[in-house]
């Protein structure tokens, strides 16, 4: 299992594995293959058929035009190659247009590329397998050293992994901050308008028993918001799913005046959950569905809130258990092959769903008859079985309303 600085990375919207992912490749080539002039880039699967509308073809010009390199582009969504359904073949062409190299990538989530042979672009697993291959067998080893379970993050990265994490949160925060300044309609022909400045100041007004309600629902619109229109955003664990996390830890320093120092211990936390499954399941909308994006998201905001809470390792998991488990079988369908519907509404139930995931587990005493472990093998058998239609193809389901 990577660094945490593998999951959350900071970068530009709307989709990590069909902006990040594409953009890093590009980049990785032309690194390879500086003094060659022109190159072309093939799209195929779900990275070509909604690639135009996450702005597949924009992240990889801009590779090319920054490197003062041209580049043509052939789209393929009919063709899926079987490693994983988000392949780009890149080609470098001599002045007569003849290949003279080329390397496939896959974009797998989270901006994360890789070739066939995993290994070669993977960065170093630094996670011992006997203490973290598994949600059980972290809870085992915290258990029985007495650690939380950011504690036993920090051992392995170093207190150096803080400074990064800080990173994140000043982010995550001015994301929060331009969504809701950031007003108008969004890009891509939806003709989509933004939401969370209006939210937020109904917000204001709407104090229910529980505090604030709906400053969670303004504060996950306002970074999916910024994600979908290309601003810069925290992957957490996806961009598509990047609002349900901030949102939740904004609200509770907020609201309980946390210290920073919380929230980065949270942040771990957050981090671990998302790692396991990134590790033993999937975070890709174009392999398993949304349940391994915004189902991860909820995971991941509900076990950061469980334990800001004051909850045990073992309501954390409750906690991340049910985020995912609630999220099963959850289609990825957007309208237009744009990060926008049902996307950023979604980061927003999320976001509710993942503060009352907290306090449900906090209700109970942490035991539970379904473990995290066995909901990841789950949604990949169910994301397996899912049909490509409603796998980021934009190919059936909402994605065929007129
Ligand atoms: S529906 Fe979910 S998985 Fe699909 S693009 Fe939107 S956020 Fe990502």
């Amino acid at each position: 299992m990577e660094s945490l600085r593998e999951l959350y990375r900071i970068g530009y919207g709307p989709s990590s594995s069909h902006t990040m992912g594409p953009r890093a490749a590009m980049e990785r080539f032309i690194g390879l293959h500086p003094e060659v002039e022109h190159f072309q880039a093939e799209l195929y699967g779900s990275l070509a058929a909604t690639g135009k509308g996450h702005l597949t073809d924009r992240a990889i010009r801009e590779v090319c035009s920054k490197a003062g390199k041209e580049l043509s582009i052939k789209w393929y969504p009919d063709i899926f190659k079987p490693f994983h359904p988000n392949a780009l073949t890149i080609k470098a062409l001599d002045r007569d247009g003849e290949v003279t190299f080329e390397k496939t990538y896959y974009s797998i989530g989270g901006g994360k590329i890789v070739t066939e042979n995993r290994n070669d672009l993977t960065p170093v697993d630094i996670y011992p397998k006997e203490r973290f291959g598994s949600m059980a067998r972290l809870l085992d080893y915290c258990s029985e050293e007495g650690l939380q379970l950011w504690e036993a993050v920090l051992e392995v990265e170093g207190p150096e992994l803080l400074e990064y994490i800080k990173e994140v949160w000043e982010t995550m925060k001015s994301s929060i901050e331009s969504g809701l300044n950031n007003e108008g309609v969004l890009p891509g022909g939806l003709k989509l308008q933004r939401k969370a400045a209006q939210v937020y100041a109904k917000s204001q007004e709407f104090k229910g028993p529980f505090g604030d309600t709906k400053l969670p629902i303004a504060f996950a619109l306002a970074v999916s918001e910024e994600n979908a229109g290309g601003g810069r955003i925290v992957t957490a664990p996806t961009c598509g799913s990047c609002g349900v996390l901030p949102a939740v830890l904004y609200c509770l320093q907020l609201q309980d005046k946390l210290t920073d120092t919380r929230i980065y211990r949270a942040l771990l936390t957050a981090g671990i959950v998302g790692n396991i499954v990134k590790e033993n399941g999937s975070i890709s909308g174009a392999e398993v569905g949304c349940q391994g994006e915004v189902g991860v998201a909820c995971a991941m905001a509900g076990a950061a809130a469980t334990q800001l809470m004051g909850g045990s390792i073992y309501q954390i998991e409750y906690a991340a258990e049910m985020g995912l488990e609630h999220h099963l079988g959850l289609t990825c369908d957007p309208m237009k092959g744009l990060v926008q519907i049902p996307c950023i509404e979604r980061n927003a139930m999320a976001a509710m769903r993942a503060l009352d995931h907290s306090i449900f587990a906090l209700f109970s005493d942490g035991r539970h008859k379904v473990s995290f472990d066995a909901v990841i093998e789950v949604m990949m058998e169910t994301g397996q079985a899912l049909p490509s239609l409603y796998r980021e193809t934009s190919m059936g389901g909402l994605a065929l309303i007129k």
